[in-house]
């Protein structure tokens, strides 16, 4: 008797939603990417140019790991440039991306292409890099650093 009376239904559906997995994916894995290639290059400053060591991470790195550590995350080329404004950069003294907050869009309308401290593209790949943080720096990213050029 009563026995139907308020019993606990646990069988249907109980399934937890996952949805927003796939949003963030891009963002996610171009971070990841940089964040591989600076941990490439550690590897590679550490190996003092054995030759044969970098393999997988290079595919995806592959300009930021042609030369050693000393280039502060980009190619040669850009090691030493000057930006719009001049300044030039130095390997020895730069921020980190994650400490200036950087990211790879523009945030109000403000973008690294505009920004003093950019060092246009060299290579024909698309980005460029910053005269004072450390890696490649696309031309619609953006740091707390930015600094509109007036040039
Ligand atoms: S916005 Fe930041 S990362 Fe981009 S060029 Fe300017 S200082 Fe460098």
């Amino acid at each position: 008797m009563g026995d139907d009376e308020r019993t606990p239904r646990r069988d249907a559906t109980d399934r937890p939603t996952r949805s927003r997995d796939t949003r963030d994916t891009g963002r996610t894995r171009r971070r990841f990417i940089w964040l591989t290639g600076t941990a490439a290059m550690a590897g590679l400053a550490g190996c003092s140019g054995g030759g044969g060591g970098a393999t997988e991470t290079t595919t995806a790195t592959a300009t930021t790991t042609q030369s050693s550590g000393s280039t502060g995350g980009v190619p040669e080329a850009y090691a030493t440039a000057t930006s719009l404004d001049g300044t030039q950069r130095n390997p020895d003294s730069l921020s980190s991306q994650e400490a200036v907050s950087y990211q790879d869009e523009p945030k109000d309308g403000k973008q690294c292409s505009t920004c003093r401290y950019y060092i246009e593209d060299k290579n024909g790949d698309g980005v460029g890099a910053c005269a004072i943080v450390a890696g490649e720096v696309a031309p619609e990213g953006y740091c707390v650093s930015y600094v509109e050029y007036e040039g």
